[in-house]
């Protein structure tokens, strides 16, 4: 009961944008940083793509910095590249799939 006024709260006022699962993964960089914010996953530019990975990010990063060894969900040991360059790198296809079924669940 708290939790619906408060969510009616944030729409209310415009504070939060209320997501729907069909609005994640049009590579909108806003849209992608709050997916994070929910789901136990973090988007990381490495190895010339943008991956996703489980493993947790130092205490209030909000990405990995520059040179931190990253598990990928697509199975590899990366380095990630906070660069801005590197956020542009196109996202890696199985990793994107496999955020998509930590999304669905
Ligand atoms: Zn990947």
């Amino acid at each position: 009961m708290a939790e619906r006024h408060r969510i009616e709260g944030f729409k209310r006022e415009g504070l939060l944008p209320i997501i729907s699962l069909s609005e994640f993964g049009r590579g909108g960089r806003s849209t992608v940083d709050w997916v994070v914010t929910v789901y136990p996953f973090h988007w990381v530019p490495a190895g010339g793509a943008r991956h996703a990975s489980t493993d947790a990010r130092p205490d209030g990063a909000l990405a990995y910095p520059s040179g931190t060894g990253v598990r990928v969900l697509c199975g590899q040991e990366l380095v990630a590249d906070n660069s801005e360059l590197a956020w542009l790198w196109g996202t890696c296809t199985d990793c994107h799939a496999a955020a998509r079924r930590i999304a669905d669940c």
